[in-house]
């Protein structure tokens, strides 16, 4: 049963009609049927969420004191558990993703506000000596409007993840979600109000990418850009904010390697690794799409991965026992479907899945590639599926040569029996995080983000604060002599 309820832009304070008047019908991707009706927003709302970004700037958000600001954050933090269970069902049946993964994303997105609640305590300039009667100091101010633009396949936790550390630093925002799956922000910003937030500190302006999304990053009211989506549409934002030259963050995609030696305990490595490819149905960014095998074990862990894949219990979303749900739309789905195809022609083997089942919902199954070369396109293009590539390599060097032949440089896993091995691999990936025997990625205090074409910048950590932040250097004098440069 779908109960369809109509949800407005979300600007200065409140949920406001669209000035575009237009309202879009979503379903919910796991089973097709009618979930809300969503204001788009289009250039005028924009206009007006900017306004009130900017005069909270200017205003309350402005002057409200860090020590106000972390009480908020923490205050968020708690309406967040609070309101648990019905942002879980909301994000759930909007992503089509499954319940437990989403509950496990709330806590997450509790505690980020908790981690940089805390944070703004570092929040400070410095005063170093530098001599000949010059006094120094620095000072940090927000840098102004942050334009935040996320995608649908973690829509709660990235949107989270830009919104805690730019109010953190004082930035007021103005956040576009996917048109797709716009709900549970929407709902994170009336909990923000309610809790005391000032208006116009937090906007969410749902809309299309290229036409409302593109209008906002080049807003000339917008001092910062934060976006993370795919590496194609970072290209695009990234000429938008080159001729202002304003300031940018980019989250873009991965195609993540899960390295697995001959030496490494295959009890823990391969369950663990099916874990790390279908968790949110594989539309992940850190999803470690590449399984990188030593040759001497690559026929055991094919079997051993198609096994498992087949055990992953794929179903409705909102099953408590559900691990993995449906994907986001069926338009989504042919996409994937494509890959699978295009593996076929090129030679590979489809050991399980592949094929799309009878019934409603944008449901894939696990799917396992193996006979796979790293040239590949389904070995080298992020797919955003539930599906993994299998590659064999000889030896070490090999291993590295193969982890890094890619033009992302997100997340990496590597699995080894041998202490001294795991940190060696690790140094030579380059990828923003690396994993040790360990298949999880993402915690407030860890710096996450990309090398290569995943982008710059890191979300997540004390460091992101500064991406939110200018530096102003204060100078002055304190000698005796007169200041009179030319002597004049
Ligand atoms: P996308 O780039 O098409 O869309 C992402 C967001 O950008 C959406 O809100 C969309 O409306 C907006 N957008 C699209 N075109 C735009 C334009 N011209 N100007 C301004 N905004 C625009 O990405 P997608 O394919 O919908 O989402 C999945 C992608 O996101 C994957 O590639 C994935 O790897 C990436 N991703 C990266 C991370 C990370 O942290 N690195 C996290 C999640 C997802
Ligand atoms: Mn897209």
């Amino acid at each position: 049963m779908a109960v369809a309820t109509e949800h407005g832009l979300f600007i200065d304070g409140a949920a406001v009609e669209p000035a575009s008047g237009e309202l879009r019908d979503l379903s919910e991707p796991a089973t097709g049927e009618l979930l809300a009706r969503v204001a788009m927003a289009g250039e005028a709302d924009v206009d007006r969420a900017v306004a009130a970004a900017r005069a909270a700037l200017d205003g309350a958000w402005g002057k409200t004191p860090g020590t106000e600001r972390s009480r908020l954050l923490h205050a968020l933090a708690d309406a967040i558990v609070a309101n648990r269970k019905e942002l879980a069902e909301l994000e759930s049946r909007n992503v089509g993703k499954a319940i437990s993964s989403v509950k496990a994303e709330l806590a997450g997105a509790a505690e980020n506000f908790r981690f940089y609640a805390s944070a703004i305590a570092t929040i400070a300039g410095r005063s170093n000596p530098i001599g000949g009667s010059l006094l120094f100091y620095s000072q940090k101010e927000p840098v102004g409007v942050a334009a935040q633009i996320v995608p649908w396949n973690y829509p709660l936790l990235m949107a989270t993840w830009k919104l805690a550390p730019a109010l953190a630093a004082g930035c007021p925002v103005v956040l576009k979600p996917d048109p797709q799956t716009p709900l549970s922000v929407l709902r994170i910003a009336e909990l923000a109000a309610e809790v005391g937030f000032p208006a116009g500190a937090i906007n969410i302006v749902p809309g299309d990418g290229p036409t409302t999304g593109s209008y906002l990053v080049g807003h000339p009211g917008v001092d910062k850009v934060a976006f993370t989506g795919s590496t194609k549409t970072g290209g695009e934002i990234m000429r938008l904010c080159s001729e202002p030259i304003k300031r940018l963050t980019l989250e873009l995609g991965g195609k993540s390697p899960n390295l697995v030696f001959a030496d490494a305990d295959l009890s823990d490595a391969v369950p663990a690794s099916v874990w790390a490819i279908y968790a949110s149905a594989g539309q992940s960014c850190e999803a470690r799409s590449r399984l990188l095998v030593e040759q001497s074990i690559y026929d055991d862990v094919v079997g051993r991965v198609t096994e498992l894949a087949q055990r992953v219990k794929v179903g409705d979303p909102l099953e408590s026992d559900t691990q993995m749900g449906s994907l986001i739309s069926t338009s989504h789905r042919e996409k994937v479907h494509g890959f699978v195809e295009g593996a076929r022609e090129e030679g590979a083997e489809v050991t399980t899945g592949g094929a799309i089942g009878e019934g409603p919902g944008a449901f894939y199954p696990p799917t396992v590639i193996a006979r796979a070369g790293n040239q590949m396109l389904a070995a080298q293009e992020e797919i955003f599926g539930p599906v993994v590539t299998v590659i064999p390599f000889a030896d070490e060097a090999d291993a590295v040569r193969i982890a890094n032949d890619v033009k992302y440089g997100l997340m990496a896993t590597v699995w080894t029996g041998d202490p001294g091995r795991g940190h060696r691999v690790a140094s030579r990936i380059k990828a923003g995080t690396v994993g040790i025997n360990m298949p999880y990625t993402a915690f407030p205090g860890i710096p996450f983000g990309g090398y290569k074409q995943s982008g710059f910048g890191r979300e997540l950590a004390v460091e992101t604060l500064d991406l939110y932040l200018e530096t102003k250097s204060v100078v002055t004098y304190t000698g005796t002599r007169p200041t009179n440069p030319f002597g004049l």
